[in-house]
């Protein structure tokens, strides 16, 4: 047991540290665009009509009642490591009109401190129209980090007002990062994570503002049996539980012809999709075996190992936003990452399996290649120098000139293997939409 306590030593902590970047693709939004605008079945969507939550509930409120019991059921049912929903969190449909959407925020477990009024991201390259009335991020998030200092702008939606299926969807897709998911653990300090009932945080720091959110933005559902063992926190994880929930909720509302919140709640679920496409949220420690774990801990390497992993995950996640923000400005859609998220692959399906099977089998698949690919093609000094910090550097403001000062083919190569990514995405990000859509 003494080598399995010692692979402990090295997966805690470099959770911990991987928990301070959790966004995985920076701006999800943005980075949905380029398929949202060439995907036949969200361009050929009517325009919506914006409903706020509190009147999506309340007119469904029974049916809702119903899916949120049977929900629960399948969860119990077929999640190993789930923590019940509590008996007093349970959805009341005979509840006054004024306390549904409290209610039902306290049923799917989300944190009920931020607001869910309707809005939308505006493109960068979008001009705003006069009738566009732009709301400070604050209004969205109480999170202070990299939402509340990026330049995206945001427009607020009343009840009533018309809005496209694509840019609800790619709105919603960047909105669990919005703090939906943060605080509802018993020991992160918040009211509503003490009557949640998931328990104490299994992994990631609970001291960093984005720390609580971990165990519901990946997912290790391939770990080797040692780290199973060892590390049985890692198994406790909530993608599946959020993507099957909204999955149900996006096909209820588009039955019951509330198409606005079909694709709010389907923009829900394509962040967890997102997310998982990145290979750092599918596994932990990429390209390491267990005799390559069990050697870092006999060595000494422990800090230096997870150092360098954390670089690596900081730099390609800087590496994509500045790539996609450089070329959706532009609207230069033939840029080979944005060619890439738009190109369509009409056969993908959504199936029970694929967020835990087929999505993060291939995510883990590819993470030596994206790790290998960052020690190639990334300065020395980001990706194998564990005595630099990566996060908040000059380098990660200047990512780009960083890469290109490697010489000729260092961008090129990066991008290839950032691209590759993008297959896995975007191949997923459709089965997921066609799916919900399909099942009408
Ligand atoms: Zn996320």
């Amino acid at each position: 047991m003494t080598k399995v306590r010692g692979l402990v030593c090295v997966i805690a902590p470099l959770l911990a540290l991987q928990s301070a970047m959790l966004h995985a693709w920076s701006d999800h939004a943005s980075l949905a665009w380029p398929l949202m605008r060439v995907m036949p079945e969200v361009q050929t969507a009517e325009p919506l009509r914006v409903e706020t939550l509190s009147e999506f509930v309340a007119a469904e409120r029974t049916s809702i009642a119903d899916l949120l019991n049977d929900h629960e059921q399948w969860a119990r049912d077929n999640l190993e490591h789930y923590a019940a929903l509590p008996a007093e969190l349970v959805f009341d449909p005979a509840l006054p009109d004024a306390d549904v959407e409290l209610a039902f925020l306290n049923a799917i477990r989300v944190n009920p401190t931020r607001s869910y009024q309707p809005y939308r991201q505006v493109m960068s390259f979008e001009t705003l129209s006069e009738q566009d009335a732009l709301i400070a991020v604050s209004e969205l998030t109480f999170l202070q980090g990299t939402i509340a200092s990026n330049d995206s702008r945001y427009v607020g939606l009343a009840s009533g007002d018309l809005v496209s299926a694509a840019t609800v969807l790619s709105t919603a897709s960047d909105e669990p990062d919005f703090g939906l998911d943060i605080g509802l653990y018993a020991d992160n300090g918040t009211e509503h994570g003490k009557r949640y009932g998931f328990g104490n945080q299994p992994f990631g720091n609970p001291n960093l503002e984005y720390g609580s959110q971990a165990p519901f933005h990946m997912g290790f559902y391939h770990l080797d049996w040692l780290t199973s063992l060892a590390q049985p926190g890692l198994l406790q994880t909530y993608p599946l539980y959020r993507t099957e929930l909204y999955r149900k909720l996006a096909v209820f509302a588009f039955s019951t012809g509330h198409d606005y919140w079909g694709w709010r709640f389907m923009g829900w679920g394509l962040h967890y999709v997102g997310d998982l496409a990145q290979p750092y949220h599918a596994v932990p420690l990429p390209d390491t075996g267990i005799l390559k774990s069990l050697w870092i801990v006999a060595t000494g390497k422990t800090g230096e190992a997870l150092q360098l992993v954390s670089n690596r995950h900081g730099v390609i996640e800087a590496f994509q936003k500045a790539i996609v923000a450089n070329a959706l400005v532009e609207q230069d859609w033939g840029q080979s990452t944005l060619h890439e998220v738009a190109q369509l692959s009409p056969s993908a399906l959504w199936a029970r399996n694929s967020l835990a099977q087929e999505l993060t089998r291939d995510s883990a698949a590819g993470a030596a290649g994206l790790d290998q690919a960052l020690v190639q093609y990334a300065p020395p000094k980001l990706v194998s120098d564990p005595a630099f910090e990566f996060s908040q550097s000059p380098e990660e403001a200047a990512i780009l000139d960083a890469i290109a000062a490697q010489g000729e083919g260092a961008e090129e190569g990066l991008t290839a293997s950032l691209n590759q990514q993008m297959q896995r995405f975007t191949y997923f990000a459709q089965a997921w939409i066609r799916g919900i859509l399909h099942s009408q």
